[in-house]
């Protein structure tokens, strides 16, 4: 197949486009094809192009949760669909429905310039509100899982739009049914709960630091407490890439618990239900020496171990092998398999 007839009648869609600028790691890889889908009917059309011509399809948000170490050799599509509108509301809640392709960022904003409270906790999470829907982004105690009362999606092998309840999307940490049983499924638009009276989440011991013995006053104080602490921890996408924390906190049974307890009681773990333990992925990775590593560009950040970074000109398949090297060390060392949290292409 010629790229000229993949672009018969579609003409929105570009060759060999650098994605280093839509991914938040900045890492160079090229898209065979690329087109932003507006609507849920471009999106439709894209598909039953790539269908036709037997391209492979790569959904993009914000490229913040995405490591390309290749080229992608089918089209990206990118999705860029806007909108905010509330459908409904009740005592409680007020049902707001917003486009996939809306910047999840500026909506919590938006929501507390207009006074909404529900999000305030997940300030400054870049991406998408398609990929905040995927990932189960969460942050300073509350979930998007929380908050979401329904998801609508295209299915991509019967190009039908299907809709989800929040307990149909089978949530968990940092994961979702958009990432298990349903990857055929993209998201095109969410619908949050948003309560209607405020209610702090602010029990992380950061936050108890930032307030001393103070109840923040409202939403607005506490994203602003969120946004000054993430400031001084995480790095700033548009100054130095990353896709914010690379591994997730490993669980392990209760039994594993006690003997690494055993072994090196310092070791950072956060009880969880059932006898099971979370453990500081960040802990481990500086208890082997990795925190501050660096080879070229690709680097272990030095304020977080948590976050695999990228100074300048590394290549993804570099930031991968750094991952890989730590993954490496503290499965040697701890006996415990770190687990990237980005999509790794
Ligand atoms: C500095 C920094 C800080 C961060 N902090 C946090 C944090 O505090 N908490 C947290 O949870 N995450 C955090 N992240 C990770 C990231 O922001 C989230 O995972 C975000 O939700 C990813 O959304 P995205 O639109 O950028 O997804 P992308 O990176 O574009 O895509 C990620 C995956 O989701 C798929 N996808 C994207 N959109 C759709 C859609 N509409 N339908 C179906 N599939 C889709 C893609 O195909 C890909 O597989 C951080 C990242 C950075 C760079």
């Amino acid at each position: 197949m010629s790229e000229a007839q993949f672009l018969t009648g579609l003409s929105a869609v570009r060759c060999d486009v650098d994605l280093s600028p839509l991914t938040t790691f900045g890492v160079h890889a090229v898209a065979r094809f690329f087109a932003r889908a507006q609507d849920d009917e471009t999106l439709v059309s894209l598909y039953e192009a790539a269908r036709r011509d037997n391209v492979p399809v790569l959904v993009l948000g914000g490229g913040s949760n995405i490591l390309f170490t290749r080229d992608f050799d089918g089209l990206v599509v990118s999705i860029a669909s806007r909108g905010v509108e509330v459908v409904d509301e009740n005592d409680d809640y007020r049902f707001v429905r917003v486009a996939a392709g809306e910047d999840w960022s500026a909506f919590v904003d938006d929501c507390l310039q207009k006074g909404w409270c529900g999000l305030e906790n997940l300030s400054l999470v870049p991406g998408t509100v398609g990929g905040a829907a995927v990932q189960n982004i969460g942050a300073y105690g509350v979930e998007f899982a929380e908050r979401v009362s329904e998801v609508e999606c295209l299915d991509s092998v019967t190009l039908q739009k299907v809709r989800l309840t929040a307990q149909e999307c089978d949530y968990g940490y940092r994961t979702s049914v958009f990432k298990t049983d349903k990857r055929h499924l993209v998201v095109t638009a969410v619908t949050l709960a948003l309560p209607k009276v405020f209610r702090p989440v602010a029990g992380y011991k950061e936050m108890q630091a930032y307030f001393a013995d103070r109840t923040p006053a409202d939403a607005r104080e506490l994203a602003e407490a969120v946004k000054a602490i993430r400031r001084r921890k995480l790095p700033d996408p548009k100054e130095i890439g990353s896709a914010g924390s690379f591994f997730k906190n490993p669980v392990v049974s209760r039994i594993k618990m006690v003997s690494l307890l055993e072994e090196t009681p310092q070791i950072v773990t956060y009880p969880m239900a059932g006898g099971r333990a979370k453990l500081a992925a960040g802990w481990l990775i500086e208890a082997v020496g990795m925190k501050g590593k660096r080879v070229g560009d690709a680097a272990v950040y030095e304020r977080q171990a948590l976050v695999l970074v990228n100074y300048g000109s590394a290549t993804g398949a570099q930031i991968k092998a750094l991952a890989d090297e730590v993954v490496f060390k503290v499965k040697r060392r701890f006996g415990v398999e770190l687990e990237p949290e980005p999509v790794i292409i």
